[in-house]
């Protein structure tokens, strides 16, 4: 036991001197420099260098908001119809118009030589980046490290780091500039590294594969890595369809595929009446809010929008994006509204029921972040219930009728009944279900539903 603690003490000293941090050093600060040491046998034999690895981690420190990130994610707590609608905001439809005339020459370009729609790379572009505007400004080396020394997603980012670092060796970015999302998805395409060191492409032809700088470069690697994910030219990703009465989608399995014309015979008809156009497509049923939302037959090319991203909100959000700039109208079955948003005061209503009950120990403010998100799950998986961390009117309803009946009133004791029930005064601002959200999530960023991976990682 003391040899081992010898051992690694000295495995620490090392470290240290190996990064040239100073002797004084916080324990946090000696906690990173010890982890980033483990980093370096693996990093050597991918092939990166001392000097790359000493100038990577030059001055790194944990960053806890990239963890508090890590364990935020929006397609886990919002509903899909919430996802979709934010990420295929009237603001965001208006500045994508506005690129696809400001880019025209390259899109005809690119539309030629890759075979990709251009409203889909359009549609990317803005629901990864907001067309470049929210890249993620965290550097994603550190990012990576963060998660792997946390252990938040380790596994995910012990796959991405030596990519990363070979990126910054071979010179395709300023360190300054490796700029990403907390799951270290980088620039205009929002690409993690090993994608990107697949995918990436140098369009202008200067040598450097440039996604967080240059337009043309992003947008090329986008298509480049839609068309390698078998994205059929000339098609669409699917269709919104009607269903026929007593048709209960819940009872077919997403995995089920049959042809258009097979759905067809079921009864299911394209929404705006019009015939399909390639009845032998294979496609899947897709009607994530059961007969009450907008139902879908998913094609090839919405299997291709998975590859970019697995979540199924997310290849949504990019498919009707991509239909909106292209003309096409809104969904024509809306999305349920009844699970409306908590107000403030039930928000902090929730949360002092959900302390009550011993499912989060933080003070209700009425804000839901980490704590309430995680709050809800505990209590999710406690009552056996589909665990979300969505902080519902369900919820809500739920945790009100199983609260504990207020002490009886005394008449020789005022105000004891009041005593058990929340305080919900509403003395902190409201910022909406949303305000726990780490910066890339405003810009629609998904990771990804069902598989707990981030942006980006294929699924084979
Ligand atoms: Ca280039």
């Amino acid at each position: 036991m003391r040899i081992m603690r010898q051992s690694k003490s000295l495995i620490l000293l090392a470290g240290l001197a190996a990064i040239g941090l100073g002797t004084v050093l916080g324990v946090e600060e000696a906690y990173g420099a010890k982890c980033v040491e483990s980093l370096w046998p693996s990093a050597k034999r991918a092939g990166v260098t001392r000097a790359t690895f000493n100038r990577a981690f030059e001055g790194f420190k944990p960053d806890p908001e990239i963890v508090e990130a890590a364990r935020y994610q929006p397609e886990y707590v919002k509903p899909i119809g919430e996802y979709v609608d934010r990420a295929v905001s009237a603001k965001r439809l208006e500045k994508g118009k506005e690129k696809l005339v400001e880019y025209q020459a390259l899109l005809d370009a690119l539309e030629a030589r890759y075979g990709v729609d251009r409203h889909i790379l359009v549609a990317i572009w803005g629901v990864e980046s907001n067309y470049g505007e929210q890249p993620g400004d965290k550097n994603v080396i550190h990012s990576l490290a963060t998660l792997i020394c946390s252990g938040t997603k380790s596994k995910y980012a012990r796959g991405q780091i030596n990519s990363a670092l070979k990126i910054m060796q071979r010179g395709d970015v300023a360190f300054e500039a490796m700029n990403g999302s907390w799951a270290g998805a980088m620039g205009h395409t929002q690409f993690i590294p090993t994608t990107y060191t697949a995918y990436a492409a140098d369009y202008d032809g200067d040598g450097k594969r440039d996604i967080w700088g240059n337009i043309p470069d992003a947008l090329a690697s986008t298509a480049s890595y839609l068309k390698v994910s078998k994205w059929r030219p000339g098609q669409t990703w699917g269709y919104e369809v009607k269903l026929p009465k007593r048709f209960n989608p819940k009872r077919v399995s997403k995995k089920t595929q049959r042809t258009l014309g097979q759905w067809r015979k079921l009864g299911i008809v394209r929404i705006n009446g019009k015939p399909f156009p390639r009845p032998s497509d294979r496609a899947t049923l897709f009607a994530p809010e059961g007969r009450r939302g907008p139902a879908f037959l998913l094609l090839n090319n919405f299997r291709s929008l998975l590859r970019y991203n697995v979540a199924d909100s997310y290849a949504l959000a990019v498919g009707h994006l991509s239909d909106r700039l292209a003309g096409y109208g809104p969904f024509v079955q809306p999305w349920p509204t009844d699970e409306k948003r908590l107000s403030l005061a039930q928000r902090t209503e929730l949360q002092a029921l959900l302390v009550a009950g011993g499912f989060m120990t933080e003070e209700p403010d009425g804000i839901v972040g980490p704590a309430t998100l995680e709050g809800v799950r505990s209590y999710q998986r406690a009552k056996k219930l589909p665990v979300d961390g969505y902080p519902s009117q369900t919820i809500l309803k739920r945790l009100r009728a199983e609260a504990p009946p207020p002490l009886p009133a005394r008449a020789d004791q005022t105000g004891s009944v009041g005593e058990a029930q929340p305080a919900n005064d509403g003395a902190t601002p409201s910022e909406g279900v949303a305000s726990g959200q780490p910066a890339n999530a405003a810009n629609g960023q998904p990771a990804a539903v069902g598989s707990g991976q981030p942006a980006n990682v294929r699924q084979n």
